[in-house]
């Protein structure tokens, strides 16, 4: 019989019941350290306080009232993602899926209405993740993410990761866009170097096409910038947010030069829920908490003695570990054992961590992760190893 949810997931048998900074506790009472944070969504911890109080505050005052109307909780967290960013625009969504379909949608309309409507294609490359709408998986093109859905959205143009040569050959006069994430998250942590994402937007340049980057995983700190493409020194055209901008609120947004955007006028787009006091309300409070020097320069600190630690314990247990790959707290760690078992006894070891394409576990704490949890994190995985070897 098929169960009441349905299943499409595979779940671990864990049900937890309460977090705490960097910890999520069971219902048995156990006290788990997490370092997958939702999947890169949880970027200050479990039930910080200013999220606490923004989101209480705010649902005791109002909840929704449509975009019929001017949110000014929406406008403040326009103004903060404009006034920190490339962008001179924002939509608001509720998740990463979502901003890919207007990322989509903004690209296409925009050749459209610059009288080349016959530009529509989006280039994209293996390993990505863009979501799993019928835009989303067309975009990855991947047997596993799109067998069965069929007849896919037309329009997508796939290329190998990295093939910098096969994309300034694919590139032409049909080209809307190309979509990349600056480090793939799904796909196994595997980043872009950054003379490469320059190379991508000179190639963009050249040939007058849109960029389009999705940094719903790698955005909002996590890599120790703002945004990951900051590293490199380059902007997009048009950039898709999710992931760590709500904190754990479901929360998206997509950022655009005004020049991208001039085709969504008024009636093009819109969203019941997109940009609802509540979701920007704690966005606010997480934009504050983040955006500061002091705030990105610990997490590049305490990024850099995880990612040391890391590589002590690869050199302490070869059998299991191969290399970390990653900026700031956007870590894989590519495993020679099986991921998954390597996820499940860290399950025994009190100790959450996120598999990923390529045989990788991914650490994506907290951003507020301390030097303490830090150094309880490489117990555990010790431990976690051990385990492993002694399998
Ligand atoms: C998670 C993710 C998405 C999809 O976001 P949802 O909120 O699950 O819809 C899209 N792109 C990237 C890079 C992601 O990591």
């Amino acid at each position: 019989m098929i169960p009441s949810i349905l299943p499409t997931y595979t779940r671990a048998p864990l049900s937890f019941v309460k977090g705490e900074g960097s910890w999520l506790i069971e219902a048995d009472g156990r006290r788990f350290l997490d370092l997958g944070a939702g999947i890169a969504v949880n970027a200050l911890g479990h039930a910080h306080p200013a999220l606490v109080k923004a989101l209480t505050e705010q649902a005791e005052a109002l909840w929704h009232v449509s975009n019929l109307y001017r949110i000014p909780q929406q406008e403040a967290l326009a103004d903060k993602l404009v006034e920190a960013t490339f962008a001179d625009t924002v939509f608001f969504t509720n998740s990463g899926t979502e901003s890919c379909e207007l990322a989509v949608k903004m690209a296409r309309k925009y050749w459209y209405d610059k009288g080349q409507p016959a530009r529509t294609d989006i280039i994209t490359f293996s390993g990505s993740f863009h979501g799993r709408s019928s835009a989303g998986i067309a975009a990855v093109g991947s047997e596993k993410m799109t067998k069965g859905f069929g007849p896919l959205l037309p329009g997508f143009k796939h290329l190998e990761w990295r093939d910098l040569d096969g994309l300034k050959a694919a590139i032409d006069d049909q080209t809307a866009a190309v979509l990349l994430e600056p480090i793939q998250g799904e796909g196994g942590i595997r980043p872009l170097p950054d003379a490469e994402l320059k190379a991508i937007r000179a190639l963009c340049d050249e040939a007058g096409c849109l960029l389009i980057l999705d940094e719903v995983q790698c955005g909002m700190g996590r890599t120790g910038r703002l945004f990951a493409h900051e590293w490199a020194g380059i902007v997009p055209d048009i950039m898709m947010v999710a992931k760590g901008i709500g904190g754990g609120f479901p929360l998206g947004a997509v950022l655009a030069t005004e020049e991208a955007a001039s085709g969504m006028t008024a009636g093009t787009h819109g969203s019941t829920y997109g940009g609802n006091p509540l979701g920007c309300a704690v966005g606010c409070a997480v934009m504050d908490e983040i955006n500061t020097p002091a705030f990105l320069d610990a997490v590049n600190r305490k990024a850099g003695m995880l990612q040391q630690k890391l590589e002590g314990l690869i050199a302490a247990h070869p059998e299991v570990f191969e290399e970390v790959r990653g900026t700031g707290f956007m870590l894989g760690l590519k495993c020679k054992a099986p991921n998954t078992d390597v996820v499940a006894a860290g399950y025994d070891n009190l100790l959450i961590t996120v598999p990923a394409g390529d045989n990788v576990i991914r650490l994506l704490p907290p951003l507020t992760l301390s030097e303490e949890e830090i150094a309880e994190a490489l117990i555990r995985l010790d431990a976690v190893a051990c385990q492993i070897e002694s399998a």
